[in-house]
């Protein structure tokens, strides 16, 4: 086994990976520019799957109200209880992986039910504007 380092994707923080110097077919220089150190790695899995439940729950109250749906009433407001506990597990994963303090807002969901079928526009947005008050709250 050899090691190589790299710089995160994500993060740019330097780390070392381990591969086998037997398989012929490894380009290392591609390879070492798609890795990602663990906390990174763990914060985007996570972070998936709370995105594709928010993607479900919005796309729910979509075809709904798109279908002339008689129970939409119904449907969103289950969906509005879903989305506040999927948001503020999101803003609590994303604030503690950016290192801010916890900013959920109930507008959080008001932004998703009201464009339902943007859900990973706005939650990409935020995830964003949390990266930019980080940078800011450095410089
Ligand atoms: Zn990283």
């Amino acid at each position: 086994m050899a090691t190589i380092a790299y710089h995160c994707k994500f993060c740019q923080r330097p780390g070392t990976a381990v591969y086998d110097p037997a398989c012929d077919t490894l380009r290392l220089e591609i390879w070492s520019k798609i890795l990602s150190c663990n906390h990174c790695s763990d914060f985007m899995v996570s972070r998936r799957s709370i995105d594709y439940r928010i993607s479900s729950v919005c796309r729910a109250v979509f075809v709904a109200r798109n279908q002339g749906n008689k129970a939409v009433r119904d449907i969103e407001a289950v969906a509005w209880d879903k989305l506040e506990v999927l948001t503020k597990d999101l803003s609590r994963m994303c604030c503690a992986f950016v290192g801010v303090t916890n900013v959920w807002d109930k507008e959080f969901i008001v932004l998703l039910m009201e464009r339902p079928e943007l859900s990973q526009r706005i939650t990409n947005d935020y995830f964003a504007r949390l990266k930019r008050a980080k940078a800011k709250a450095i410089t």
